[in-house]
């Protein structure tokens, strides 16, 4: 069935609970209105009908200049640890949850992000300028193209208002999606606070709404933690594998359900490194790419001392069950990523020298310089036959292409062990290993052509990274090494 505006169903819960989790406010206008881009992908979620983004209502609705009878906005209150120390209130200062849409039994809460001040705005504007909702809109869409986790983006949209950051520039909205957009912070807020009541209010909405099969267990909370312990791993698991720094892993933007939230400096690794800071405001690496597991298990131990009081009455009991949940994060992690790492290397087997192999690689990639994604997306091109060449487009990869052949040979004694086959092997490793991310040098790319109005590279971008393990053949270009400028560019917190 395909939906109009008007003929969804919602289901505003996050509105039901009492105004100690937030407040009511209505979108700020935002004049003359444009869409940008809208993803068929986040529509289909919703049964959207395409036809529903020609309309000028819905261009009104998007951008926060109208409502719909059925919606009822509201800013969710939270607090957060942010860069490592505890901010007692956040909140949404610049989004808002317009609604929570019930379609096909799957729930989607509607989270405009630029829609103006709200009572947590602090001294900011309540809006996000055009170059960063970009960014947000496609990174979101992207990472649910390779498979992880994320809040998703519908449709993203810009208007001539000015906003003032390092310099002009102008605003616009991302409406965001996700079954619920409650962070570590929405608990940590109330347990700082000792709001007892509320704080279990909150986890019983969550276990209610978003982890039903808890429900029934002994210690409902402690399987609550546990789950979110093992998606949290599993998120993070998958970032590693993909090459994905966060940037901002402060304990507000972390999701309870496990899912990449609140895109800012964000950044795909071009060069494997595991130094990389994508966030330029991050001096000290808290959040560089090889942190963010460890950053992980940080963050959840802030979740868990928020949960604390729900465990047990007995405060020593209770911090031993946390405990021991929080020592199930690492292992799970190392799990998925090793799990992860053998279906990039395409082995259908395990055995007990992978770890060895694929660790070798990771040093190899790093000292040689190598672009992580191209040499995965390589490696799959190749015959075990081409492995005993010298001068494969894998060796052009690195600096020195005699080191590459030494672990190819290794490699290929590898398969060899398994008796692996090419044709299917390659397969399998293509539907792993994407060809297309978003690089940093492409959104730059993507929002100096939208600053002037052109706005046909996002809409590429959008397409490839949608599906970024199909070939593509007519959008190669945007599947190249990154040009010598990229490693130029930087992003901060400033959005
Ligand atoms: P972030 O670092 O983007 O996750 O944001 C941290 C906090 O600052 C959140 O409470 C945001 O709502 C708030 N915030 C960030 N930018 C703005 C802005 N331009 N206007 C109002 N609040 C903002
Ligand atoms: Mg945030």
């Amino acid at each position: 069935m395909h939906h109009s505006l008007h003929t969804l169903t919602f289901d505003n819960r996050f509105a039901r609970l009492t105004d100690d989790f937030h407040t009511r406010v209505q979108p700020t206008s935002l004049p003359d209105p444009y869409l940008i881009s809208y993803s068929p992908a986040a529509a289909d979620l919703l049964a959207l009908n395409p036809a529903v983004f020609d309309r000028p209502d819905t261009l009104q609705i998007l951008a926060g200049n109208q409502t719909l009878p059925a919606m009822q906005p509201l800013a969710m209150l939270y607090a957060g640890h942010q860069f490592g120390h505890y901010v007692p209130q956040l909140g949404d200062g610049r989004a808002l949850l317009l609604g929570e849409v019930c379609t096909a039994g799957q729930h989607w809460a509607w989270h405009l992000k630029g829609a103006g001040i709200t009572p947590y705005s602090r001294h900011a504007d309540g809006r996000a300028v055009l170059r960063s909702s970009i960014r947000e809109y496609l990174a979101s869409e992207a990472l649910a193209g390779l498979g992880i986790p994320t809040t998703r983006a519908l449709s993203l949209v810009g208007s001539p208002q000015l906003v003032y950051r390092e310099q002009p520039e102008t605003a616009a909205t991302v409406l965001r999606l996700a079954p619920s957009f409650v962070r570590f912070g929405n608990f940590e807020i109330f347990y700082y606070r000792q709001q007892s009541q509320q704080l279990k209010t909150l986890a019983d909405y969550v276990i209610r709404h978003d982890y039903p099969a808890l429900a029934g267990q002994p210690q409902p909370y402690l399987a609550l933690l546990q789950a979110v312990i093992t998606r949290t791993a599993d998120l993070i698991a998958a970032w590693q594998l993909v090459g994905f720094a966060h940037g901002v892993l402060n304990t507000d933007n972390m999701s309870i359900l496990g899912l990449t939230l609140d895109y800012g400096p964000y950044g795909f690794l071009d060069r494997y490194d595991p130094d990389f800071i994508c966030n330029h405001t991050d001096q000290t690496g808290r959040y560089a790419f090889s942190a963010q597991p460890g950053i992980g298990l940080w963050n959840l131990h802030c979740l868990a001392q928020a949960l604390l009081p729900l465990l047990d009455p007995e405060p020593d009991a209770a911090a031993e069950q946390a405990r021991a949940a929080l020592q199930t994060y690492e292992p799970r992690l190392q799990h998925r990523y090793a799990a992860g790492m053998q279906h990039k290397l395409g082995l259908a087997t395990h055995q007990a020298d992978d770890a060895t192999l694929s660790a070798n690689l990771l040093t190899l990639l790093h000292t040689q310089q190598v672009d992580y994604t191209c040499f995965f997306r390589q490696l799959s091109y190749l015959t075990q036959a081409q492995m005993q060449q010298a001068d494969t487009p894998v060796q052009q990869l690195c600096r020195e292409p005699a080191a590459c052949t030494v672990w190819l040979t290794r490699y290929r004694q590898r398969l060899q062990a398994e008796h692996s086959d090419d044709t299917s092997r390659q397969a399998r490793m293509q539907q792993h290993n994407p060809k297309y991310i978003l690089r940093n040098y492409l959104a730059q790319q993507a929002i100096s052509q939208a600053e002037q109005g052109d706005f046909s590279l996002i809409n590429r971008l959008l397409a490839v990274l949608t599906s970024p393990c199909a070939e593509h053949p007519t959008e190669d270009t945007l599947a190249s090494l990154p040009p010598a400028w990229a490693g130029e560019i930087t992003v901060s917190c400033s959005s």
